[in-house]
């Protein structure tokens, strides 16, 4: 998708603010995204587990999260990662096509109002200090601050720590997984606070599990984990 990396960061976006982001066209922009673009991201499709966000067939909470709860209380994603929505992280992740952090935070403030889902403050999954030198910035604490903004819920920066690098998760057995992340997470400052977490991507929901689990030993009341993306298998 050579439209977003053409596009994205470029001056054209400062010159012509109201132009998509994808692909340039000029009518029906909201927050950078043209309706064509938006009605290329792929919902997660309905019904999903009211625990897990995963897709159901009949409304209620999955089997997996009736047998064994996991640390977060609610988790939600904008769409299916593929796609457009997918080219467009990509982008953001890995090109600095940081620009895209108001359109991301656009529809998951859509999706969050529309769900009625509220919270005392706003967080990100962090990088490890080494990852973040390497690439500069956070995608999902830039998401978190724009989403914050909208929501109009507190921004808080220190609540999670990633005390120790990790391998990348994908092609990872779900016990090395859990090994992985055992102990990455140290959370503080949510005592009795409902906490929304927000990440771009979830992927197996390995790392939501340890991070809201830290926060829970921290003593947050509830977790509710957001992302932009969701890997559907
Ligand atoms: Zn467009
Ligand atoms: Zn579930």
């Amino acid at each position: 998708m050579c439209y977003v990396l053409f596009m994205a960061g470029s001056w054209c976006t400062h010159i012509f603010p109201r132009r998509c982001l994808v692909c340039g066209e000029c009518d029906t922009v909201i927050l950078g995204l043209c309706s064509r673009c938006r009605s290329q991201i792929r919902a997660v499709p309905e019904p999903i587990c009211d625990i897990c966000g995963k897709p159901i067939g009949v409304p209620g909470e999955c089997i997996q999260c009736r047998m064994k709860r996991p640390s977060f209380d609610r988790m939600i994603s904008v769409g299916v990662f593929d796609g457009l929505l997918k080219d467009i992280i990509h982008s953001f992740k890995y090109n600095n096509a940081t620009v895209f952090k108001k359109p991301l935070a656009g529809l998951m403030f859509d999706l969050l109002s529309q769900k009625g889902i509220h919270a005392d403050m706003i967080t990100f999954v962090p990088l490890h200090w080494t990852r973040m030198i390497s690439r500069g910035y956070n995608q999902a604490a830039l998401i978190a601050h724009e989403l914050s903004g909208y929501m109009g819920i507190d921004m808080r920066y220190n609540v999670i720590r990633k005390v120790r690098k990790t391998l990348n998760q994908v092609g990872l057995k779900r016990s090395e997984r859990m090994n992985n992340l055992r102990g990455v997470f140290v959370s503080g400052k949510v005592k009795g606070k409902d906490v929304m977490v927000v990440d771009d991507v979830i992927t197996t929901g390995s790392t939501a599990q340890e991070v809201s689990a830290s926060l829970k030993r921290a003593g947050a009341s509830n977790v509710i984990f957001a992302s932009v993306g969701r890997i559907i298998r």
